[in-house]
């Protein structure tokens, strides 16, 4: 951090984020407070920083944290509700969160990727694509590495790829991507920002700072999204899957993909299944090209890349069964976009966590579902859903495991076997990756 201006700065919060950005502003030479709810010994990282010579102040938020400071770096998930960040915004201090440090540091370009939906798949392809163009690109954000740590390791020539939650983005001040993608925005986090509208600030500070050097690619399909951003000064690169957008932006008809007036791939050569997912891809092949990527590359990406680990991710054909492990469908949103993704009879591997919603939202959506094999507190709700639509096919088990050795049992070749639960995975699993993992592994056991 070569031109910071501040001598004074407080880190609140002391996850994986803050501890990187404690590190890094350190070592810029300035003095850094951090400060955490946590006790002392329940926060592994705390002595070493301290043994850094930094000072922590752990086991509450008491208000002489704020003395003297002039910045606040501020994890993510902690509210502005928080007594701390309130005081500091009432003095007018400032407070980011470490995506504005990674912006201040790193000197390339810059992809900003944000949306309710769909971020880690977009990230995730543009990345890919940039790399497959042999154009030099690092990722960063919630999907991989902390981006102010990323930051550091970058050069000049590297494209940043970088993954946005609003709660980041709601705490940058100068922060300014060269190329943004606003994805969608679904209602979602309202527990946080309180209203859909505060939310869409939120996401809006992704173009906040962009002028007409800039990009700002946006799903021209949702309403919401094209309100906002009207106030925009980025060149605007919309993508749609309604409209010919042959002067400014990506499209489809019934074959091709278009950028503009060029043709760039069939769409019967792309890999990755799903809809939603052809939006993810017009975004990332907007993105590509405006930061470097080659049609080629991008063709390579699209022709073989079958989804990122647990989201509609193509696991395995066995005996002409294609098996896909979609076990981030943590909620019935999701469970719909895999399940549109299919025209073949199709066996549903779905339960978990039982957060009181309602499953006959998936009802218009179960019309190629032949079976299911349910699991987890949901699966007598679920029966009920298979028996309402006539399904007569539904068994429980105990697990994913057995969950995918008994689809199999039931299937006929040509059939999808989808884990799509629809649900959280933690009555059962740690992490959503936990139970998706289990699943994989008891597919490539499969004889
Ligand atoms: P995020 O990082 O924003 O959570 P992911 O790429 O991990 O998004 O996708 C998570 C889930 O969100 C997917 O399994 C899919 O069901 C849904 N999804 C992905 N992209 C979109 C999209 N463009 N529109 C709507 N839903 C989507």
């Amino acid at each position: 951090l070569t031109h910071f201006p501040y001598k004074h700065v407080l880190v609140l919060g002391l996850a994986k984020s803050g501890e990187a950005a404690a590190r890094l502003l350190h070592q810029s030479g300035v003095q850094v407070r951090i400060n955490d709810q946590k006790p002392f010994t329940e926060n592994p990282k705390a002595q070493s920083l301290q043994e850094l010579g930094m000072e922590v102040i752990t086991g509450g938020h008491p208000p002489s944290v704020l003395d003297d400071i002039e910045y606040v770096v501020k994890n993510p998930g902690i509210p502005y509700s928080n007594p701390i960040v309130d005081e500091a915004l009432k003095r007018r201090i400032p407070v980011v969160t470490e995506v504005e440090l990674a912006y201040m540091l790193h000197e390339g370009n810059l992809v900003g990727i944000t949306g309710s939906n769909g971020k880690t798949t977009t990230t995730t392809l543009v990345y890919e694509m940039l790399k497959a163009s042999q154009s030099p690109a690092a990722l960063a954000g919630n999907i991989g590495n902390v981006s102010c740590e990323v930051a550091q390791d970058t050069t000049n020539e590297e494209t940043m790829v970088l993954e946005l939650s609003s709660f980041q983005l709601l705490g940058t001040e100068t922060f300014r991507p060269h190329v943004g993608i606003f994805l969608n925005l679904y209602e979602a986090h309202l527990d946080y920002h309180g209203t859909m509208d505060d939310y869409g600030q939120a996401k809006a500070k992704l173009f906040a700072n962009q002028s007409e050097q800039d990009y700002l690619i946006y799903n021209q399909d949702q309403e919401d999204v094209v309100n906002l951003i009207q106030h925009a000064s980025s060149v605007l690169v919309p993508f749609s899957k309604q409209e010919r957008l042959i002067e400014e932006g990506i499209w489809i008809d019934d074959s091709h993909l278009y950028y503009k007036d060029r043709s760039i791939i069939p769409l019967q050569n792309i890999k990755l299944a799903g809809q939603h997912n052809l939006e993810n891809i017009m975004a990332s092949v907007g993105a590509a090209l405006l930061s470097g990527g080659t049609i080629s590359g991008i063709r390579q990406v699209l022709q073989t890349f079958t989804g990122v680990k647990h989201r509609m991710q193509f696991v395995k054909e066995v005996n002409k069964r294609r098996f896909y492990n979609d076990s981030k469908a943590t909620n019935i949103l999701a469970t719909k976009n895999a399940l549109e993704a299919f025209s073949s009879p199709t066996i549903l591997l779905a339960g978990g966590l039982d957060r009181g919603n309602d499953l006959e939202d998936l009802t218009p959506y179960l019309k190629h579902v032949k079976a299911m094999v349910l699991f987890g507190e949901t699966a007598t709700k679920f029966e009920q859903l298979a028996k309402d639509n006539g399904i007569d096919t539904h068994i429980m088990v105990d697990n994913v495991k057995q969950a995918a050795e008994e689809a199999y049992h039931l299937s006929a070749p040509g059939d999808v076997i989808l884990l799509s639960p629809a649900c959280a995975s933690w009555d059962q699993y740690r992490t959503f990756e936990e139970r998706g993992d289990m699943f994989m592994d008891a597919v490539h056991t499969l004889k």
